[in-house]
């Protein structure tokens, strides 16, 4: 088999690279010595700041509250001590803009003395910032005129240095606001959204008479990914372009053997993640999990919980690292949600719950029955959430990307519902049906029927990996996150949500409690009527069956397919009014965050399909012309002339189908949401067309003329 030049020196080079060296060795090197060597803990903070100053801190991480001014200056002087003397020459204030990636901007310590001289700049920028941020995504909030935002830190995510090869920076996590104080990032919602969560829960645990800390809504989030060689990779233009193969044949071999989830990682694979494991470990990102996924050359990492915010910060981190690390060790990371059809994509489980000291878990069903109770009391809340909100939730993880991945069986469906495993399920209808004859009585009170509450089964091995939402023992796993994403978004729904549901059950357990005296018979009506309203949302079967989507149907789920269905959910009368009342988004922000998600997804599709006609039009047609005339001399041959005229029926499909693409790109409508739709219901189509005739011909052109690197070639040669 002779192949194409390109390709086979990229494949001559991968066959004979030598045998890694390893550049650090975890037996030398101990894990908890590393681990949070680059933050600015507050173990440190304690050490080099004075009492009163570092007790005000704290207290402003734990309640996330606005450092004072004069309390600001003295710790950003000890930041950049410390940084100094961990060698750092500059500073960024790292934020989280609309584009859903990370964006910064370093300075250095030093300012001219005008001596000739360099001086250390004093260090007030630490906290508070305004970068020119006229260039980032607004949605219409701001003008340019009043182009200004400011960045503050965000104390309750520590400062941390970020190393290079040549230099260190030190980094401040911020939110991002307009001068006016509207949200123009993805952290400042969501910091609204947990102190949102704080309060409602705080005032349903009065009712239950309970004394606790700050309640905080927690993330785990996996992230999984696919690592592919650099030099196969820099032969696809869609890949490097849109980190995605718009292309390729189905190989021979993908993931039907089931010999990769969970195999043995090869060892090339595993240095690189070791490494990246490394830089998260100096960064206290506590990374616990590494395995093989499903698909040929996909992976996923997993860190062990934390506060929603840092959670954030973290993946956030853990992305940028993955990335990093990957070319270090000759790889591409891709964290595309789809980048190969035919084999699974990649999502990102947002594993989150509540809770807070004193109280635990809220999530996690108790021993006795007032905690299975109280346990029973935020579940109701959670389903109530997640009923009246399913199109939200639909929308925070709508994408161009995702919907490539959503419904693709192998993936959650885009109909939101809620997995409670039977046991659980079992309880729910018993308080459903309590007050019922058939509800019991114990000494004289209505119990709420799970005085037995069984022991729940915690996350047995692979549940229901067909449910978007399911609960897992003593969390809510959101499966239907795409791997590109930010986890704030999501994160900021289920906060926001949460915490209005709670709100409601607060004021109706108030109300009842008025009526009824007795707890628990109030408790019992409440929680009766919740889940009597949304038990609708509670589904334990196989989302991927066809039965369950008329099922929704009839149950009035909404089914939101792509992202131009799902995106103005956020603007949803339901939204805005969940948003408003919990202090999170105004209807301004949310409006100017749905138009930034619908311009974006048509900018996606427009770099996509530019691509898909590119690459077809100037590699592909005529890599198959061309082999159609070399293959005229054996015209007159019975299997010459039959696949020539094959090549060239293909190659006439494909240019036909190219015309029919650039025709179908051309449509512009003057509004948006009306692009939207077009690039969705036109083009997407137009290029999949393309698409099909390409990879037909990638099956019958000699591979020699063949530019793209097959499937086979990017899912297994490492
Ligand atoms: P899997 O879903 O693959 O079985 P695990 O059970 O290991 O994975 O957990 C997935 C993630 O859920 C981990 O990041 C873990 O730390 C996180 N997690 C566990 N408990 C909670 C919790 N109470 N709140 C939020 N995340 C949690
Ligand atoms: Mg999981």
């Amino acid at each position: 088999m002779s192949t194409n030049p390109a390709r086979l020196s990229a494949i001559e080079a991968i066959a004979s690279q030598p045998r890694l060296q390893g550049s650090f060795d975890f037996r030398n090197e101990k894990i908890d010595l590393i681990y949070g060597q680059n933050v600015f803990s507050l173990d440190k903070m304690e050490k080099r700041l004075p009492k009163e100053i570092f007790k005000a801190l704290k207290s402003s991480i734990e309640a996330g509250n606005k450092l004072d001014a004069a309390v600001a200056d003295i710790v950003a002087a000890a930041i950049k001590d410390w940084a100094l003397e961990c060698g750092a020459t500059h500073y960024a204030h790292v934020f989280y803009p609309l584009t859903g990636f990370t964006a910064e901007k370093h300075d250095t310590f030093f300012e001219p003395n005008g001596n000739g001289t360099l001086a250390q700049f004093s260090g007030k920028a630490l906290i508070q910032a305004e970068p020119d941020a006229s260039s980032f995504p607004n949605g219409g909030l701001r003008s340019t005129f009043e182009a200004r935002g400011y960045t503050a830190w965000d104390v309750t995510s520590p400062a941390y240095i970020f190393d290079t090869e040549n230099g260190s920076t030190l980094c401040i996590p911020t939110a991002f606001v307009s001068w006016k104080g509207e949200a123009l990032d993805k952290k400042t919602p969501l910091l609204r959204s947990m102190a949102a969560v704080n309060k409602a829960a705080t005032r349903v645990l009065a009712l239950f008479g309970k004394k606790h800390g700050y309640i905080s809504a927690s993330c785990g989030p996996e992230q999984e990914y696919f690592l592919i060689d650099t030099r196969l990779f820099h032969l696809r233009p869609d890949l490097y372009t849109c980190g995605r193969s718009l292309f390729g044949s189905k190989p021979a071999k993908g993931q039907e053997f089931e010999d990769q989830y969970f195999g043995t990682i090869p060892d090339r694979v595993l240095a690189c993640m070791m490494e990246t494991e490394r830089e998260c470990f100096k960064l206290g990102i506590p990374i616990k999990t590494r395995h093989n996924e499903v698909a040929p050359s996909q992976y996923e990492v997993a860190p062990i919980y934390e506060s929603a915010n840092v959670a954030h910060d973290h993946q956030m981190l853990t992305m940028t690292l993955l990335r990093r690390v990957a070319t270090k060790h000759g790889f591409v990371c891709l964290l595309a949600e789809k980048p190969f059809a035919g084999v699974n994509g990649s999502g990102k489980h947002v594993n989150w719950s509540i809770g807070g000291a004193g109280v635990g878990n809220l999530l996690e069903p108790g021993h006795s029955p007032h905690e299975n109770a109280q346990f029973l009391t935020f579940c109701s809340a959670v389903i109530r959430a997640v009923d009246l909100h399913q199109g939200l939730l639909r929308a925070s993880v709508a994408s161009a990307g995702n919907d490539h991945r959503l419904g693709a069986n192998e993936a959650p469906p885009a109909i939101i519902s809620i997995y409670l495993g039977d046991m659980l399920n079992e309880v729910i209808e018993q308080v459903k049906k309590s007050g019922s004859a058939a509800s019991s009585r114990k000494g004289g009170h209505m119990t709420l029927g799970v005085d037995t509450l069984p022991v729940l089964p915690k996350d047995a091995g692979d549940r229901n990996r067909t449910s978007p939402f399911a609960f897992t023992g003593n969390k809510f796993e959101f499966r239907a996150v795409g791997s590109a994403f930010s986890v704030a978004g999501p994160l900021t729904v289920l906060n926001t949500i949460m915490a209005d549901s709670l709100d409601k059950l607060a004021d109706d357990l108030a109300a009842a409690l008025k009526k009824n005296a007795d707890f628990n018979s109030a408790l019992q009506g409440v929680l009766k009527d919740i889940l009597t309203k949304h038990g609708r949302i509670i589904f334990n079967g196989n989302g991927y069956a066809e039965e369950w989507h008329k099922e929704a149907g009839k149950r009035g789920l909404k089914n939101l397919r792509t992202t131009p269905d799902a995106l103005p959910e956020i603007v949803a009368k339901s939204t805005v009014d969940v948003f408003e009342r919990q202090g999170v988004l105004s209807k301004a922000e949310l409006e100017s965050r749905e138009e930034i998600y619908t311009h974006s997804y048509v900018l996606t599709i427009n770099t996509e399909s530019k691509l898909v006609s590119d690459i077809a039009q100037t590699l592909l047609l005529p890599a198959a012309l061309r082999f159609a005339a070399d293959l005229t001399p054996v015209e007159k041959t019975k299997s010459g002339g039959k696949l020539r005229k094959a090549v060239i029926g293909l190659a006439d499909e494909l240019a036909a189908s190219i015309d029919a693409l650039n025709a179908a790109r051309e449509v512009s409508k003057s509004d948006t949401h009306a692009q939207a739709k077009h690039s969705c219901d036109k083009v997407l189509p137009a290029m999949l067309k393309v698409r099909a005739a390409a990879d037909a011909l990638e099956e019958i052109v000699a591979d020699e003329y063949w530019p793209l690197p097959s499937y086979q070639e990017l899912l297994f040669l490492r």
